[in-house]
């Protein structure tokens, strides 16, 4: 029960972004309770006979039984084909209002960081500056106080979802607006 979580490159606190909670329940795919199942879905056209735990979604069994995603490939542009496999069938997604999209950066997929407002941030200006021009020119806010209005009131109606790049260290964002 003590055994610790696999490590997941792309989602690498998925206790504290809430992909996995405490369960007693067994896993519909290996069939032993671990102390740990998935909050979210497998996409799969079979039917998953229950949650399930950390470890068959990190090796990748699974997937691989069901034939199914954790997370869908929306955003994953420009990366390789053993990245894209790694965070569609063997990486937790997180839930968002919108349809979750998955950041790149440097060709490679970045790490989910978690949901943030605000304040968080603030502690990393260079996503910060990346939203604020994606904002403007993807998003239309033309108007520079308005923006900035917005992106202070984030962590309320809407927020960000923060990734890190894996490579290059520096953290990105996109709104995700209920
Ligand atoms: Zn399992
Ligand atoms: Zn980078």
């Amino acid at each position: 029960m003590s055994r610790a979580l696999p490590f997941f490159r792309y989602h690498p606190d998925p206790v504290a972004t809430g992909a996995f909670k405490v369960s007693r329940e067994t896993c519909g795919c290996c069939g032993q309770a671990r102390g740990r199942v998935y909050t979210g879905g497998l996409y799969s056209r079979h039917e998953v006979p229950g949650p399930i735990c950390p470890w068959c979604i990190a090796d990748g069994t699974a997937a691989e039984r069901f034939d199914g995603e954790f997370v869908d490939a929306y955003g994953l542009d420009g990366v390789s084909r053993d990245v894209l496999r790694e965070v569609t069938r063997r990486t937790p997604a997180f839930s968002a209002w919108q349809d979750p999209r998955w950041l790149v950066h440097c060709h490679d997929a970045a790490a989910f960081r978690g949901e943030v407002g605000y304040t968080e941030l603030t502690e990393h200006p260079e996503a910060l500056d990346q939203l604020r021009t994606d904002l403007r020119l993807g998003g239309g806010w033309h108007d520079a106080d308005r923006l900035d209005e917005f992106l202070r009131s984030l962590g309320h109606d809407a927020s960000a979802m923060l990734f890190r790049c894996t490579v290059c260290g520096s953290h990105l964002a996109y709104v995700d607006a209920s």
